[in-house]
């Protein structure tokens, strides 16, 4: 799916932002069955309004709110999904180079300086000497 981007709106960006500091609460429902354009699995969030206590149900493509009712896309329960979402991919970016690191150590560690830096390895890697190290991918 591809994830759409909405123009610039600062009153709706700053309140998604603020929003999108609670998304670890938010409850994750998915589609029981193809609805409409949207098929079963589908995931939305109960994204909360403004009223303590109720929920819109938000994903990038749809919002119950009152704003997505009259405006359209772009709703800042929207936008908070879509910074939620940039920050989850952050998060992962961020762990597989912390990952990247520790296998950079793993390696020194494990076959010396001489192959301390695996990216400009001159000799073919044998993978079985490697084992201990690397899961194979293929
Ligand atoms: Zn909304």
């Amino acid at each position: 799916m591809t994830i759409p981007t909405f123009r610039p709106d600062p009153k709706r960006d700053a309140a998604a932002a603020e929003l999108a500091q609670t998304a670890g609460s938010w409850p994750r429902v998915t589609l029981r069955r193809d609805v409409g354009a949207f098929r079963a699995g589908e995931l939305f969030y109960g994204v909360p309004s403004s009223q303590p206590g109720r929920y819109y149900l938000t994903n990038a493509r749809f919002c119950s709110c009152p704003d997505y009712q009259q405006r359209g896309s772009g709703c800042k329960h929207q936008r908070a999904t879509l910074v939620h979402s940039a920050a989850i991919e952050a998060a992962e970016a961020e762990a597989d180079f912390e990952d990247m690191i520790e296998g950079v150590a793993a390696i020194k560690a494990a076959f010396g300086s001489r192959h301390a830096d695996p990216v400009t390895l001159a000799q073919p890697i044998r993978p079985a000497r490697y084992a201990a190290v690397f899961s194979a991918e293929d």
